[in-house]
């Protein structure tokens, strides 16, 4: 690209300072082909795994800011040469860390609108249309998951904000303590406040127990099963001791899709002890939720009709560029009585209503980006149908790969595999050795992920290291898993050789 001159940069700046139209559309097409070719290629022509090493990125980068204004070519050029080299490619098919996400075409179009609008969506009159989408796309994925009206949904940021939303929305919903108003240290009259989940929940959980002052005593982690679910029997068993001790029990929270293993909490046994105790039930949908886009995985969300709040994170597996965390409620209401707070600047005629929503009434964030933009292109674009494909695909290729494994004399299963994530390890036929195999296993998830073809991350079940395979993006085909597979045994079969030469 040719270095323009700051006489030229001046020429084509408005009196505002801003870019002018003409080079706005010319860079937008720019980026927009940019964009189109780095999707199209991403798998092929980059590392998945950033190659950088740390401080590599700080140090291209000058010390201090720009004085004059910079040609967009010279600020293209850092972002290509300086800033890609640092990327780790969640787009490409293969990455199977964590839980693989998407940004699809339509979701980065909604993306780019989003940000061109650039709208707050505080209150309704702030931007209509966003308030109004928002209500109507959220009803649409209620209807697509098969979840029973009414429903009330707003869009957060992340899962971790809306657990932290729900359980403040708990603690207001216990009756008499008005924690809200007299906030609860120094009181005589407040028991200490206790919430439960499995020990496989999302840290977030734990966060929100810090956040909202109970503690890390507070939250009390349940022992789970063969399967990696929640034992119900023991919750109550717990319950019972804490009330017996003195504790104040006021919230559940239950996981469809853990972390660890995609384990789905028996949410009817657990919403049987929330209604007999009187608890506030979160469900923790943000991985596992999505896949009730396919009526034939409905069954996932068993007893969530019960639950007083449920979250499904449409940019882990719906296809939707972060951020997008759907937060759904039976009890807007409590939610608002727990976070409505209007200052004289925000007062306005809607507020008094409550048949128009103003989003920043049920969350600590005042401001809201316009988020249903995205999903609602993402959910017409594809339609129910073709949402429900694609995952239905990718828990498709999860069975697959988990058979493969269970065949092969070399590997094992580590965990039931009800969704697209698959928990395996190698164990070569004659190694039993636990710190043999854990070493085996890190060593062969460094040397895949240092090829840059995948990246896997790994988790911990009874001890013993595990290798995650989750598949989650919309460009993984089966040929990806079949690689992988391939590569892992050659990899360990590679290894025993090496041993039995020893
Ligand atoms: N809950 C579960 C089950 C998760 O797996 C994750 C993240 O992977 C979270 C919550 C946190 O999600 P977020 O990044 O939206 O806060």
């Amino acid at each position: 690209m040719e270095e323009r001159t700051a006489l030229d940069i001046a020429q084509q700046t408005t009196a505002t300072g801003d870019m002018a139209a003409e080079d706005f559309r010319r860079y937008g097409h720019e980026i927009v082909d940019w964009m189109a070719d780095y999707l199209a290629g991403v798998g092929n022509n980059y590392p998945v795994l950033s190659r950088t090493i740390p401080g590599e990125i700080r140090h291209a980068l000058p010390n201090h800011p720009p004085e004059q204004p910079e040609a967009m070519e010279a600020i293209l050029k850092d972002f290509d040469s300086i800033l890609m080299p640092g990327i780790t490619h969640w787009n490409s098919p293969g990455f199977m860390a964590y839980f693989g996400i998407t940004g699809s075409g339509p979701g980065i179009l909604g993306e780019m609108l989003c940000s061109a609008l650039n709208v707050n969506a505080m209150l309704w009159r702030t931007s209509p249309a966003a308030t109004e989408l928002e209500q109507v796309t959220l009803d649409w994925l209620r209807q697509m998951m098969g979840l029973p009206h009414p429903l009330f949904g707003v869009i957060n940021d992340t899962a971790s904000s809306g657990v932290l939303y729900a359980l403040v929305a708990a603690r207001e919903a216990i009756p008499d303590l008005h924690i809200r108003q007299k906030g609860m240290a120094g009181r005589s009259d407040v028991p200490r406040l206790r919430l439960y989940t499995s020990q496989d929940a999302h840290s977030s959980v734990d966060k929100a127990a810090i956040v909202l002052g109970v503690g890390q005593e507070g939250l009390r982690k349940i022992g789970t099963d063969s399967e990696f679910r929640m034992n119900a029997v023991e919750l109550e068993r717990a319950i019972e001791e804490d009330i017996a001790a003195g504790w104040l029990p006021f919230a559940v929270v239950a996981t469809v899709g853990t972390t660890s293993t995609s384990s789905i909490d028996p949410i009817p046994q657990i919403a049987d002890v929330c209604e007999k105790y009187k608890l506030w039930l979160h469900v923790d949908g943000s991985y596992g939720g999505a896949a009730a886009v396919d009526p034939a995985m409905r069954w996932i969300l068993a007893g969530c009709e019960r639950a007083d709040s449920l979250i499904v994170n449409p940019h882990k597996w719906l296809f939707t560029p972060l951020d997008c965390s759907v937060f759904y409620t039976r009890k807007p209401d409590v939610v608002k009585a727990a976070f409505s707070l209007i200052p004289e600047y925000l007062r306005n005629a809607e507020s008094l209503g409550d048949e128009i929503p103003n989003l920043m009434d049920y969350g600590s964030a005042l401001g809201r980006r316009f988020r249903s933009l995205k999903l609602w292109m993402v959910m017409r674009y594809f339609g129910q149908e073709g949402l429900a494909t694609r995952i239905r695909e990718h828990n498709h290729l999860a069975q697959e790969l988990a058979h493969w494994v269970e065949e092969s004399p070399n590997f094992e299963i580590m965990a039931p595999t009800p969704f697209s994530l698959v928990c395996l390890r190698a164990h070569p036929q004659g190694v039993d050795d636990e710190a043999q195999l854990e070493a085996l296993n890190e060593h062969i998830m460094s040397q895949i992920n240092a090829v840059g073809r995948f990246f896997l991350s790994h988790t911990r079940l009874y001890g013993r290291f595990t290798l995650r395979v989750a598949i989650g993006n919309l460009r993984t085909t089966e040929r990806d898993i079949q690689d992988l597979w391939q590569d892992m045994q050659t990899r360990v079969a590679a290894e025993v050789r090496t041993v039995q030469a020893s």
